[in-house]
Parts: C-alpha cells; structure tokens; sequence
C-alpha cells in the first residue's frame, strides 16, 4: 500500500526542487524558493524512510542525531563565512556518497552488471575526490591552509596521470568487478587527487572552485541514483550537478577567467616585487565628518559595497545614510559587482537585510554607463571590484576581470581600514587618483560618523 504512496512523495519532492531553483534565482522570490527547497526535502527524506526496506530505525536515528549535532552550529556561522561553511557541506554529502558506493561495492562484488558498476565507479571517484578537495578548500578559505597556490614542475602532468589512472581503475572494474585490489586503488586514488587538485589553486579562486565541487559532489549523487535505482537521487543529483556547474560559469564570466586558468592556473601567487613598488606612494585622505559634507553638496552618489562592508556588517548604517540622503533630494543607486564579497549575490542579501528598496541596486551592466555623471562614487570596503588595474595593466593578475567604472566619478570616496590590498592581493590604483579621499577606518564605524554628521546637519 505504502508503496504505491511513495513514488507520489518523491514527484513532490523533485517538482518542489526544481521550483525552488526557479524562485531563488530571483531576489522577490527567494524566500519562497527556500520554504519550497526545505519542504523538497522533507518530503525525499520522508518518502524514503517510509521504504518497507528499512527494517530497524536505530542506525537512522544516530546518523540523525550526529548529523543534528555537527549541521546545527554549522548553519550559525556567520555570513561572511559562508564559502566556508559550503565547503564542508559538500565534503560531507560527497563522503556519504563515496561511502554508500562502498558498501554497496562490498555488498554485491562480484555480482554487479557493468552498467552498475560503472556508476558505482564514477559516483566513488567523484565523492572521494569531491570529500578531500572539500575539505582542502574549507582550510584554505578558513586560512588554517596557506591560501596561496603551491606549484611544482610538472605538477599538472602529475596530477592529470594520477587522475587517468584512477578513472582507469574504474574502467578495469567495470569490466571484472570481483577485481578487489582496483577498488581501494580507484579510492585512495581519488582521496589524493582531490588534495593535489586544491594545493595549486589560490584562495581567490576558492568560492569558483567550491562551485565546481558542488557540481562533482551533485553527480556523484546521480551516479548513486542509479546504483540504488533511486530516481529521486538521480534527479536531484543532476539538479545540484547542473546549478553548481552553471553557476561557476557565471563566477569565471565575472573574472573573466576560464576554467582551466582557474584549476590550473594558481592565480593569486606573490608577484615578486609588486608590493615594493607601491611603498611611499602619497594617498589623500579626508575624515567621515568632511566625506559627510561632500555626499550632502552632491546630487548623483553611486555606493559600490564589497566585502569590507560584509566584515564590519555596516549595512544597516549604510540604509540610514541612504535615507538620510535621499530624503534630502540626492540620487543613491547601489553598485552591485556579480563577485563583490565572498559569494555570488553577497551584496544583494546583505542590501535586502537592511531593507535598502530593490530597485536601487544595479547590476555592473548597466551601471557602469552611469559613473561619468555621478558626482561621486562612494567605496564601502570594496577593492579589487574598482581595480582599474583589471583594465589598464596587461600584467596585473586580474586583468580582463570586468569591473565597476568607479574610476570614472567625478570624486570618489573610499572607506576602508589601511591600505591593505582586497582578497587578490594587489594594490589598487584608485586610491592614488587625484579625485580620490580616503576615508580610513571601520566601514560601520565611519558609516556611522557620517550619518551622526549629515543628521547634525539637518
Ligand atoms: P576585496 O577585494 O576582497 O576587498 C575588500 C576590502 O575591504 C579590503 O581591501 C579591506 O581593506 C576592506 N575591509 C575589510 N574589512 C573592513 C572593515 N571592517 N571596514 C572597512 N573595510 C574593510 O573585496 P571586493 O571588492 O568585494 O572583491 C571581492 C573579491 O573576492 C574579488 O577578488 C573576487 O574575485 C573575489 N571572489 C568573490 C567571489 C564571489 O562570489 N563574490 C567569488 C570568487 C572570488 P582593509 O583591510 O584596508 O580594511
């Protein structure tokens, strides 16, 4: 009886999967696509639970409980940790897939047809590889890793055999699964290739990167499917599969990088010499209370938020500023950079938490027209986003990168703490400009100033 219930169960649950991806696409309807996504998932874990399979609870209900444990403090990280947090998530779900592969290998060996074995082997390499490049990438973002890329001669020829030779051992399993020396080969393998696939990467790349996992970590899970002849893995499988692909090529269009620069191109080593150069530069600087009197003299303001706002959670103070402005008749539009702060959309969370209206925010697009005639560009802890260096310097490691046209306003403003560089490491030329005022401190700390200033004023 139960059984003819399930399958209804499980197209609930994939129809509310795909809706949910629909919903979260867009800012008015995300909250929704969370809701939808969350009750997606009950109902697979549900469904699944109902399966007459399932003989004792007892192992369920510890996995359940450990699970509660480890997701619970997890999920209260904070936001600026969130690649992070990521990371370990996907390490997780893709060890639990590599696990399941193995049992399931030690269960049925010597009897699995080749279909099954193939999938058995693809869902193995790819978990195992997705578990410890997971985990490699969560030290890296966490700093507890060097976050500079690692390079060595012939590191990529390496790392390539290594991997040939893994998918080899899967190869060879397909065709005599009872081969039991190839199957703790194909995993140790895969375990060693995720470590050498993160050690040359920077941690400028993580978030792409972290991406990417997500999409391996999303087919292993398909894989899984059909070794379980589970559709609804197969389907949500190739739902994260395909998201976290697309979405890494949305991250490397932002950069204007490739995929093959990023896994292979260690971006993000010391230049030698870059950091000399820029010593004994002069910056001009001017305080919160003068920076107040040039937003209040000024009519068109672009605010461009990056990370630093992010660190110091000055967004509420920033909606104040801008309601102080707009209620005095300036123009405030936000400059939203698809790659500003630590994760796609960062910007647009951190914004709609403070209840700043949507249609202020603008994408780079068709915000960059717009900096020629604003009176002045307002930096609120954002760096390498405003590097005209992307532009102008064929050897900077971030040229190409598109960027906000900040350069272009008539003054801008930067709010930051030093003159230390953003997450790529390399100085910015904005700050040397004769239009530019840096503003040196904590952004909510100098936000704050500023408005205590223009509300003063009033
Ligand atoms: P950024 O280049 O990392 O610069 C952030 C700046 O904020 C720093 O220069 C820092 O300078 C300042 N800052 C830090 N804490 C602050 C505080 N409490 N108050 C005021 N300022 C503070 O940030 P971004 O311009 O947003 O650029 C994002 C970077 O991340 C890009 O390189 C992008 O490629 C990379 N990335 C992002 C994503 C994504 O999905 N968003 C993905 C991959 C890579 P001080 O230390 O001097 O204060």
């Amino acid at each position: 009886m139960i059984d003819s219930f399930i399958p209804l169960i499980y197209l609930g649950a994939a129809i509310s999967f795909i809706l949910a991806l629909k919903w979260l696409s867009a800012v008015p309807t995300a909250r929704r696509g969370v809701i939808v996504g969350i009750t997606g998932m009950a109902l697979a874990v549900g469904g699944t639970l109902l399966r007459p399979e399932i003989v004792s609870y007892r192992w369920i209900a510890a996995a359940f409980v450990a699970g509660t444990v480890i997701g619970v403090p997890m999920a209260m990280m904070p936001m600026t940790a969130v690649p992070q947090r990521t990371a370990l998530s996907h390490a997780f779900g893709a060890l639990a897939a590599a696990l399941v592969g193995t049992a399931e290998y030690y269960l049925r060996a010597p009897r699995i047809d080749r279909f099954t074995m193939g999938a058995l082997s693809l869902e193995v390499l790819l978990g195992y590889l997705t578990f410890t490049a997971s985990l490699m990438a969560f030290g890296k973002l966490q700093e507890i890793l060097p976050t500079r890329p690692i390079t060595y001669r012939h590191q990529n020829v390496f790392n390539l055999s290594l991997f040939g030779i893994a998918a080899a051992c899967g190869a060879y399993l397909v065709a005599r699964p009872g081969a039991a020396w190839a199957f703790p080969v194909l995993a140790a393998l895969a375990l060693a290739f995720g470590v050498l696939l993160v050690i040359p990467i920077g941690g400028a790349d993580m978030p792409t990167l972290i991406s990417l996992l997500n999409s391996y970590a999303g087919l292993s899970a398909a894989a899984m499917g059909f070794v379980l002849d589970n559709k609804l893995l197969i389907i949500a499988g190739a739902l994260d599969g395909s998201s976290g692909f697309i979405l890494s090529v949305i991250m490397c269009r932002a950069m204007n990088r490739s995929f093959t620069n990023v896994l292979f191109g260690a971006f993000g080593k010391v230049v030698e010499g870059a950091v000399a150069a820029q010593e004994n530069r002069v910056v001009r600087s001017a305080t919160p209370e003068e920076a107040a009197g040039i937003l209040q003299a000024s009519s068109r303001v672009i605010v461009v938020p990056g990370y630093g706002m992010a660190v110091a959670q000055a967004q509420h103070k920033v909606r104040e500023l801008y309601d102080i402005l707009a209620k005095a008749g300036v123009d405030v539009r936000f400059a939203i950079h698809p790659v500003a702060g630590r994760m796609p959309g960062h910007m647009n969370v951190l914004l709609a938490e403070a209840n700043i209206p949507y249609d202020r925010l603008m994408e780079m697009d068709e915000v960059n027209s717009e900096f020629p005639q604003a009176d002045v560009a307002l930096v609120i802890g954002a760096n390498d986003v405003t590097n005209p260096a992307a532009r102008n310097d064929r050897s900077s490691p971030i040229y190409g990168m598109p960027i906000l046209d900040v350069d272009k306003a008539r003054a801008v403003l930067v709010i930051k703490r030093s003159m230390s560089p953003g997450f790529s490491g390399i100085d910015n030329e904005l700050y040397y400009m004769d239009r530019t005022l840096m503003v040196f401190g904590d952004a909510k700390a100098v936000v704050g100033s500023m408005v205590k200033e223009l509300a003063g004023a009033r």
